[in-house]
């Protein structure tokens, strides 16, 4: 089975015994749990609609290695048309569920991989990139999803892995067997951890020798022995408990993160792709960060949500004709198109692997990156502006329901005569939920923090601008010889 169902994939994660732990218990039924549900069906989503015709191009492909048909968050880019329906694809998505779809990590792991394990072979004469492929073929064929896991705890930032007071603040490789690798250690913020079926691990940072049992790459199945789930908590997430279906805003989708936990865990040698080669840890950590960054074109998806949700709230307020309104309209819809302009850019700018596999423009997808740093948080406070305070103090679901207060609510929250106030609710508690709520983390915070804090962004912008060409230019205008 190349291409999974959406129904097919929830029905995959409930035979996988996870051990996932939410308000200090554990949770038995992960799939069916009301607040991780909304988050499986994000990641279905993913699933339907590369069965769905108007989309194939760009949800499906063929793959280089089996020649099969295969959802493109399996595929490995052979080509700058397969990085653009990336961004187009994640674009897409982003529109289609409002909140994080969580599967692009897995994806941008796969291909970071299918460039390092080559390289490191080339150098040391390792086998890793046949492993690879093989690991490959088995994902594709599957139609898996995968948790790209880089992101370490980190513990004293000033201190390399090594020198950390707690050794495990990092993950690392504690015993090493005949017949595989014994790790010790987390990953923190790991988005869609318990909606995947894999779990790769990648160092979250380049490395020294000192550092080598940190220099670290592999893959497991995510209810391999000794791995734990801690669910991350989310602004308004108890919401989803309390019944009705207004208070949420977003009713059918979320993301979700957590901290995964790796209590001496054992990985069999073939699933192993870096192991001590530590001066490889920092090019994976770029080449995934650079195809993360790309993948931020969710933002643009979810900015097209919001826009169209503010564009909506101005109607039921009766003040979408005021010219200042418009406006606003205007730089919220410049705002995400710039932000879309990046993804293309960075996608169209690519370059071949010695692999074979194309790789974004490094420096144009740290830019875009930048970007995402700061547009939506503007985006999100013209929605509110538009949106108007009502979008904070409205009276709960139960309120307008209640036969006590349901006329007074009802009565002095009409606005325009041909709305009816729960519809005004309605688009005021999905604005809410983006910019204040549950998607806020996927649509706010994580686009400052994920994949990497904007600093890291900056140090990478200084390192491809290439200032002495563009030195030399300025020199030879004006007459310069030095
Ligand atoms: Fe994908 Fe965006 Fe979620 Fe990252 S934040 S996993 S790029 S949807
Ligand atoms: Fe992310």
């Amino acid at each position: 089975m190349t291409m999974m169902t959406a129904e097919q994939y929830a029905e995959s994660l409930g035979k996988l015994n996870l051990v996932v732990y939410m308000f200090g218990e554990r949770v038995e039924d992960v799939v069916g749990n009301p607040i991780i549900r909304p988050s499986m069906k994000a990641v279905a989503k993913t699933y339907e609609l590369a069965h769905r015709p108007e989309y194939e191009d760009i949800m499906t492909v063929v793959s280089h290695i089996s020649g099969k048909k295969i959802n493109r968050f399996t595929h490995i880019h052979q080509g700058t048309g397969d990085l653009l329906k990336k961004s187009k694809m994640g674009r897409l998505l982003g529109r289609e569920t409002g909140c994080c779809f969580q599967r692009c990590v897995g994806m941008d792991a796969l291909n970071a991989l299918s460039i390092v394990t080559f390289d490191i072979d080339a150098k040391y004469s390792t086998g890793y990139y046949k492993r690879f492929l093989k690991y490959l073929e088995y994902v594709q064929e599957n139609d898996l999803t995968c948790d790209g896991a880089m992101t370490d705890p980190k513990g004293d930032r000033s201190l390399p892995p090594h020198k950390q007071p707690d050794p495990d603040h990092f993950l690392r490789v504690i015993e090493e067997r005949k017949d595989g690798i014994v790790v010790r250690g987390a990953k923190a913020h790991q988005t869609g951890a318990v909606n995947s079926h894999e779990v790769i691990v990648m160092p979250t940072l380049s490395m020294r020798k000192e550092d080598e049992d940190y220099a670290v790459s592999f893959a497991l199945p995510s209810d391999a022995d000794g791995i734990s789930y801690i669910m991350g908590r989310q602004s308004c997430d108890t919401r989803k408990l309390e019944g009705g279906n207004m208070d949420q805003g977003n009713l059918m989708f979320g993301g979700h993160e957590a901290l995964v936990v790796f209590d001496d865990v054992f990985v069999p040698w073939d699933r192993v792709f870096m192991y001590k080669e530590y001066d490889f840890a920092g090019q994976l950590v770029e080449d995934f960060a650079s195809y993360h960054r790309q993948s931020y074109a969710c933002k643009v998806g979810v900015g097209d949500v919001l826009i169209g949700a503010a564009q909506t709230a101005a109607e039921y307020n009766g003040v979408a004709r005021a010219s200042h309104i418009k406006d606003k309209i205007i730089e919220m819809n410049h705002l995400n198109e710039t932000l879309y302009c990046g993804c293309i850019a960075c996608a169209s700018e690519g370059r071949k692997e010695p692999s074979g596999t194309y790789c974004v423009n490094t420096l144009l997808a740290n830019v875009h990156k930048q970007n995402v740093t700061r547009f939506p948080y503007e985006i999100a406070r013209l929605a509110q502006d538009i949106a108007g305070g009502l979008m904070v103090t409205l009276p709960s679901e139960k309120d307008f329901r209640s036969p006590e207060t349901g006329k007074w609510v009802e009565k002095y929250f009409k606005a325009h005569p041909d709305v009816s106030t729960e519809n005004r609710m309605r688009i005021l508690r999905l604005i809410e939920n983006i910019t204040l709520g549950t998607a806020a983390v996927g649509y706010l915070t994580e686009s400052m923090h994920g994949a990497g804090s904007p600093q890291a962004q900056r140090i990478m912008i200084s390192r491809s601008a290439n200032l002495p060409e563009k030195q030399r230019a300025a020199k030879k205008l004006c007459g310069i010889e030095e």
